[in-house]
């Protein structure tokens, strides 16, 4: 069993107990509900629904949605205290400003931050030209406020480069569907989880990052296989029937050796192949080398073991579904390693079928949305910013001069970093994330700081990494305090409501870009009144893509079908509560036929363990209790208590004995890039040679190393050497 880590104090009920607190589902005595609504969750790409219990417009509890078709009654301990961290003693109340590079944030107004900045970006843009900004802004926020902040940035403010916290979650699957499918397409729906025979995941611990989902993979009646691959026995390998523990970033020896297996064996559906893909003969000859015997040292796996796998996932009498998170996305061939399933679910017929599928599952609440709307790599609605037809018809729709509408793509997150570096990108606006915690090599950040003229954060939160070395922080209303919708992993569109009234003088993110989109001039914003206007521009655009909702009426359509997942077109889709994508074998492509892409894998890790730095460090989710940078979840008492209460380290027993390590001791974990100090956790769990740091900790980022996929520019999180030393004093 994983021990479970130390914390504050005993879980008591007293904490429920506590007079004010409105989290898990308790409301304060003699507060009686008088009326209820629903919302979506804003934490995770789940996409749970909430009832909210009113009382005066204003939510006093809440309690899970019993007949949502996503979380089916449930919610994990984020999402029963969603409305607890708006209480939070250090939000954003009102706009700060610093008047010197060296002088302290003082409060301010919304008249001058909204002139201050205008009038800086501006002259920056005068001094450097236009493309010397550039945004960074998030998953968290609904599609509404994506869509006006990256029509607003680029089409109003003129910036070329503009990117999201997403880039760090999710841009490796965006890359795979849209080369393997031709859009960004997460084909499969919750249902999958249920009627599959068999699940693989891949890179990807659902029991603690998706724990409604892994309670779905639990429903299953079918007696499914559920195989972990994983180099950490985590605690989805521990419920799982089959944990495959690989060599670190053997996954996409072993899938391609999956593959050479199927063939051999004759086990490839032939008539699928022939009908509905591109490019399997010359992915057929590519695999002749990757053998069973050849894969053995760079997985750690045997030939037989290889070789069972491979009869259970071509097995013609079963369904079975890929299924991968970070561990794949935040690797430097994460791509073709995601693709790789892909192409065996197409391999093997296993994709538009009940219980089949190579799935992504996503990170944030709305992800989805940003892979759509954010405006960002895309042009709105999943357009091409590269293509005049999707240039016209975005300009046609919305009322923006043609010219305004760039030609290409602007910087990944990485170039704007690089820009910042070069002196190329003078002004930066952060909204809703904080790259001073979370950006891989945290310290390359802090020290570009300087070379900003002017760096704006917009947030709910004063307290962040980020929001304390900006110039100007704009006090943003949270989840709960403003409505839009959210798309969720499943691709099911759903809405959030308002229930609180935002502290001090915050506002929704929509309207301060409204204030923005004034003062900066031009009048392309008029129509852009409210979020449910703005949601009624984004149906138009998306008509003819992929992704078509023009047939959804509005947010009052979306409540009463229980979310309604694209593509939903004006002519005539149903609102099956679940659907998945490519029943018909036909694909997004302009054939209609999915690809086959392939790579030879790297003959080493981007930073390679030596004698100097012998441990390869893993990073990821520590508990279901925490959210990435815990920005928010910190905020909550019971969410705290929940999760460890100081960072921690997890060593193999081994290991910590050849160090001199117990049970429990201060260690220094070094890198080339910084250091800092954990508590060790002695554990099976992992393998020798590696060693895990939960990332919600502000120092774990000191020491990753920056490596990135180059097909997505996604960083790689999961790839440092690091080295181990006991501290002599105890902590
Ligand atoms: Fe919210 Fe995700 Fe938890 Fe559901 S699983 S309650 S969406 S954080």
């Amino acid at each position: 069993m994983i021990p479970f880590k130390q914390h504050d104090g005993p879980l008591t009920s007293e904490l429920l107990r506590e007079p004010g607190r409105f989290g898990l589902g308790q409301v304060p005595a003699g507060a009686v509900p008088d009326a209820v609504t629903t919302s979506i969750c804003g934490f995770c790409s789940t996409g749970c629904r909430l009832r909210l219990h009113l009382k005066n417009g204003e939510a006093i509890g809440l309690t899970p949605e019993a007949r949502y078709p996503v979380n089916l009654g449930m919610a994990c301990p984020k999402g029963w205290e969603a409305l607890a961290v708006l209480d939070a003693p250090d939000r954003a109340t009102v706009p700060l400003l610093r008047d010197h590079p060296n002088g302290e944030l003082r409060e301010s107004n919304w008249d001058e931050a909204i002139q201050t900045m205008v009038n800086r970006f501006k002259e920056i843009q005068a001094r450097h030209g236009k493309e010397s900004l550039a945004f960074i802004s998030t998953g968290q926020i609904p599609c509404e406020e994506m869509a006006f902040l990256g029509a607003l940035a680029k089409f109003g403010m003129g910036m070329k480069h503009g990117d999201g916290n997403t880039r760090q979650c999710m841009a490796t699957a965006v890359v795979a569907y849209k080369q393997s499918f031709g859009f960004d397409a997460p084909p499969y729906t919750y249902a999958d989880f249920e009627e599959s025979d068999v699940l693989v995941f891949v890179g990807g611990n659902p029991a603690i990052a998706h724990p409604i989902l892994w309670q779905r993979v639990l429903s299953n009646r079918r007696s499914p296989e559920i195989v972990v691959i994983d180099p950490r026995r985590t605690e989805t390998a521990h419920s799982g029937t089959r944990h495959i523990a690989l060599k670190p970033k053997g996954d996409l020896w072993l899938l391609y050796a999956l593959a050479h297996c199927i063939i051999e064996e004759g086990r490839v559906d032939q008539a699928y192949l022939d009908a509905n893909t591109n490019g399997y003969q010359e992915f057929k000859a590519f695999l002749t080398e990757y053998t069973p015997e050849k894969a053995e040292v760079h997985t750690g796996l045997t030939p037989d073991a290889i070789r069972t796998l491979a009869r259970l996932v071509s097995d013609p009498t079963k369904r079975v579904s890929w299924w991968w998170t970070m561990g794949v996305n935040q690797s430097y061939e994460g791509t073709r390693t995601a693709q790789a399933m892909i192409n065996l679910a197409l391999m093997t017929g296993n994709i538009g079928k009940p219980g089949t599928g190579a799935n992504s599952i996503t990170g944030q609440c709305n992800a989805m949305g940003s892979r759509l709307f954010s405006n960002t790599t895309n042009l709105l609605g999943g357009h091409d910013f590269g293509n005049p037809i999707h240039r016209a018809k975005i300009s046609g729709l919305l009322g923006i001069e043609e010219n305004r509408i760039q030609k290409e793509v602007g910087w990944a997150y990485d170039q704007i970093i690089d820009g910042i570096e070069r002196g190329d990108i003078k002004g930066l606006w952060v909204i809703a994330t904080n790259p001073n915690h979370s950006w891989i090599n945290q310290d390359r950040f802090r020290k570009l700081r300087d070379k900003l003229d002017f760096l704006v954060v917009q947030d709910m939160y004063s307290s962040t990494e980020t929001a304390q070395i900006c110039d100007l922080l704009l006090p943003a209303a949270g989840w709960g305090e403003k409505e839009g919708v959210f798309i969720n992993s499943e691709r099911r569109i759903g809405t959030i409501r308002q229930v609180r009234k935002p502290p001090g003088v915050a506002l929704s993110d929509f309207r301060i870009f409204r204030l923005l989109a004034n003062a900066w001039g031009g009048d392309q914003f008029s129509e852009w009144t409210t979020p449910e206007a703005v949601f009624h521009l984004l149906t138009q655009v998306t008509e003819g893509q992929p992704c078509d909702i023009s047939g959804i009426t509005g947010y009052e359509m979306i409540d009463a079908a229980g979310g309604i997942q694209w593509p939903y077109p004006a002519n005539g889709a149903d609102v099956a509560r679940e659907r998945r994508l490519f029943a018909d074998g036909r694909f997004f492509t302009p054939d209609g036929r999915a690809k086959f892409l392939y790579d030879a894998p790297a003959e080493s890790l981007p930073e390679a363990t030596d004698g100097k730095y012998p441990f390869l460090l893993l990073t990821g989710r520590g508990s279901s209790s925490q959210w990435h940078t815990q920005t928010r979840t910190a905020k909550s008492a019971i969410l705290r208590k929940l999760s460890p209460s100081e960072l921690y380290l997890d060593i193999h027993p081994s290991d910590a004995a050849q160090y001199g390590i117990t049970e429990q001791d201060m260690v220094e974990v070094m890198s080339r890039r910084g250091s800092l100090v954990a508590r060790a956790w002695l554990t099976p769990t992992m393998q020798r040679g590696q060693v895990f740091l939960p990332m919600h900790d502000p120092e774990v980022n000191r020491l990753t190393h920056a490596s990135f996929d180059p097909h997505s520019r996604q960083p790689s999180y999961k790839a440092s050497a690091v080295a181990i030393r006991k501290l002599k004093k105890s902590h």
